[in-house]
């Protein structure tokens, strides 16, 4: 069989990686528009039991993925120069560079053909393929190309934000809320990835972006401003913004949540990203992807076995595919969809204590918290995590609560440093830490 994939990202290198494992005879080629060394993005953050998934696909990648990575443990969180903690937490990134960088290692040792600085727009420019796997993230071009097949739905995100990173190495998952003269408050997400290096994500709503100008600065200007308003959780560090992530549309972009009735078309089928996006603010974007990747290499090889030609029976292996993970997914989207939208409700829980504040940033998937008043929010979470009985009937409660209010689907239980009880502890006001 001859495979085109369109996108050398995490999903694309993961699924030309597990294909040729399972299928050498296969011909995979993987076109990329970006040079091999292009740098896009920071770090990304995973869980253990990621690593446990990528040992199951592919020792060897799953190896140096764990030799490359970071580990952060516990949760910090400032709130207008108050310092809250909370232990327990653990978690590992990676540059997404160096990810990149095993994963294409990998795929070339397994013979994988890696074509870069190539930008494919239309099917038309792959003619032999006999499957083409559209793994160009979010901003698909192929996908877009046959947007009536596939049925793709785009929302905007309503806040802003800009994936920075800055040299002060966090050692903790770090959340910052700083209130700002205009009386709107910026935000931030902040975890380590690397020896020297921190990824710093931004955001705020589309209010404080207008009142604080932020529309109208360069980049330098951005960052300068930034550097200010959190030079307590920077300790006097600097932000970094790479020039790629400035757009035709400028720095500061919006999340846009990508879902597709159909996955597949013809001889095309889409991966990662392409076919759908979590918000960020769960950490499980690129597991996703590569889960997706697992899911369709497998698809592909099982209804290949047997044939006489060798080729797999094709609607139906993109069939199951498709339908195997839509359901997988559910969860993770109901998720992304409550955490997103708690951040675009931020007004509703700023006036909470510190603690209160963090402790329902914690349960910020909850289907719940949107129905509640802030307040009671936190007393319904806090009284239902103190007991481990309590914890599991808001568990079951919060998947059916999902199921119903969130498309058919039910909420993750934690993709993300989400409080697993309410042990925060206040350091201080204002320390420098
Ligand atoms: C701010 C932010 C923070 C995030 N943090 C995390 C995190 O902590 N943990 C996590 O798991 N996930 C995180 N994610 C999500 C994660 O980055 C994505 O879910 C993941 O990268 C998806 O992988 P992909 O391969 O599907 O797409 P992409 O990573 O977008 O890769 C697509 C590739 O296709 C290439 N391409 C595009 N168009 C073409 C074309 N026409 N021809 C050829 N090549 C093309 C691109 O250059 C790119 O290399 C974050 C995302 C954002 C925006």
């Amino acid at each position: 069989m001859q495979i085109a994939c369109v996108g050398g990202g995490p999903a694309g290198l993961y699924f030309s990686i597990l294909t040729k494992r399972r299928r050498p005879q296969d011909e995979v080629t993987v076109h990329e528009r970006l040079p091999a060394d292009a740098d896009v993005g920071w770090g990304v953050t995973f869980w253990a039991d990621f690593l446990e998934d990528l040992r199951a696909c592919d020792p060897e990648s799953a190896g140096a993925i764990a030799d490359h990575s970071v580990r952060w443990s516990g949760g910090v969180c400032h709130v207008a120069g108050e310092v809250v903690t909370r232990g327990g937490d653990e978690g590992y990134s990676i540059a997404r560079r160096t990810l990149l960088d095993i994963l294409g290692a990998r795929a070339r040792a397994l013979g994988v053909r890696m074509i870069h600085d190539q930008e494919v727009s239309r099917s038309a420019q792959l003619p032999g393929a006999d499957v083409i796997v559209v793994a160009e993230g979010a901003g698909s071009r192929l996908r877009q190309s046959q947007q009536p097949k596939f049925g793709t739905r785009i929302t905007e995100g309503r806040n802003r934000f800009l994936w920075l990173g800055t040299d002060r190495v966090f050692e903790s998952f770090t959340f910052a809320f700083v209130p700002t003269d205009t009386g709107d408050w910026l935000w931030c997400y902040a975890y380590p990835f690397s020896d020297g290096l921190s990824t710093f994500i931004v955001e705020c709503s589309e209010a404080a972006w207008r009142a604080l100008k932020l529309d109208a600065l360069d980049r330098e200007e951005t960052l300068r401003l930034l550097e200010r308003c959190f030079a307590e959780p920077l300790r006097g560090h600097a932000l970094q913004c790479r020039a790629e992530e400035e757009t035709g549309t400028g720095l500061w972009r919006t999340f846009r949540t990508i879902t597709n009735d159909s996955w597949h078309a013809r001889n095309m089928v889409l991966l990662g990203d392409a076919a759908h996006t979590t918000h960020y603010s769960i950490g499980a974007g690129t597991r996703l992807a590569l889960q997706d990747a697992s899911a369709l290499s497998s698809a592909l090889a099982d209804h290949a076995d047997g044939r006489a030609d060798g080729g797999a029976d094709l609607g139906a292996a993109l069939g199951a595919y498709e339908l195997r993970r839509k359901q997988e997914l559910r969860r993770a989207q109901a998720a992304a969809h409550y955490s997103a939208r708690w951040f675009e409700d931020f007004a509703r829980y700023a006036r909470l204590s510190p603690e209160r504040l963090f402790a329902v940033l914690g349960q910020r998937h909850s289907p719940l918290l949107p129905h509640l008043p802030p307040a009671l929010g936190y007393h319904v979470h806090h009284g239902l995590t103190a007991f481990p009985a309590l914890r599991n009937l808001r568990r079951w409660a919060g998947h059916r609560l999902a199921t119903t209010l969130h498309t058919g689907s039910a909420p993750a239980s934690a993709a993300v440093p989400a409080s697993r009880g309410p042990a925060v502890t206040r350091e201080g006001v204002g320390p420098k830490r």
